[in-house]
């Protein structure tokens, strides 16, 4: 009779590019040596994510393998119709982050840690396939948000540079933005503000329009808020770059959310 040996548990841990994520890492980088780091890259993501990535895979002693989908987002676009992903329609997270990571386990046993905090009531990622078991550390072991900034400053790791000006990580397109995010990404990088406005389309012959925001293109959000400030209302939106803020005070205001709704969590947390 041939023996069988037993697979080996994997265990892997999906980075967002966001705070919490990465301070998981940071957390389990010793207890979990073992530990398999992806990222889920949908090949639109900030140029400050990548720069962090960089700084993570330093700390960590390990790469970081960025998951890419076979197809990019220009051809899942023209497989939908030119209709953006929305709230309602996420079929970016699904295609673009949940394929590859689901891939990349394959049938393998693993154990995915996940970075949701003791602090939040959400609902991660679980996937619904057998072989992969979702764990909860944070959660496990109270740890809260004010525990992430020390788990990150003490690292020396700190945060990425996007939270200057926004709330989460994710594609710079992210529909899951708010307004103020997406002044600040023309004012910080012009170039993908600008990219992003190229996917916005009117159809010729029905009238409809393809927005990232319900009822108003990214020119008439600008110029709102253009004339908002010029008003001096809504100082909130209007803001500037939050330079040189502690990490507890650019933190303050991320789980504040225009609608209540939020990405899924392999693309924010
Ligand atoms: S970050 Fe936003 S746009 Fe990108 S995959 Fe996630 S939900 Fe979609």
């Amino acid at each position: 009779m041939t023996s069988v040996t037993p697979k080996r548990t994997r265990h892997v841990l999906g980075l967002s590019g966001g705070k919490d994520s990465s301070a998981l890492a940071i957390y389990l980088r010793d207890r979990v040596p073992e530990m398999e780091y992806v990222f889920c890259d949908t090949g639109k993501e900030l140029p400050e994510t990548y720069e962090f990535l960089t700084l993570m895979e330093a700390y960590l002693g390990k790469p970081i393998l960025r998951l890419t989908s076979e197809r990019d987002f220009d051809h899942y676009l023209s497989v939908f119709n030119g209709y953006l992903p929305s709230s309602r329609m996420r079929w970016c997270t699904r295609l673009l982050k949940l394929k590859p990571f689901e891939e990349y386990v394959g049938a393998d046993e693993v154990i995915n840690y996940v970075g949701i905090r003791a602090d939040e009531q959400r609902e991660g990622y679980i996937s619904t396939k057998p072989n992969i078991k979702s764990v909860f550390p944070f959660r496990e072991d109270g740890i809260t948000k004010a525990d992430v900034l020390r788990i990150l400053e003490e690292s020396g790791v700190g945060i990425p540079g996007y939270y200057r000006w926004r709330t989460r990580s994710g594609c710079f397109f992210c529909f899951f933005q708010r307004k103020e995010e997406w002044v600040g990404l023309a004012r910080e990088h012009p170039q993908f503000f600008e990219e992003a406005k190229a996917y916005e389309k009117t159809d010729d012959e029905s009238g409809e329009r393809f927005t990232w925001r319900q009822g108003e293109t990214l020119d008439e959000l600008i110029e709102k808020e253009r004339l908002r400030g010029e008003r001096g209302e809504d100082a909130k939106t209007a803001r500037g770059p939050r330079r040189n803020l502690p990490l507890v005070s650019v933190f303050a205001e991320d789980d504040e959310d225009d609608d209540g709704e939020r990405p899924c969590l392999i693309c924010e947390l």
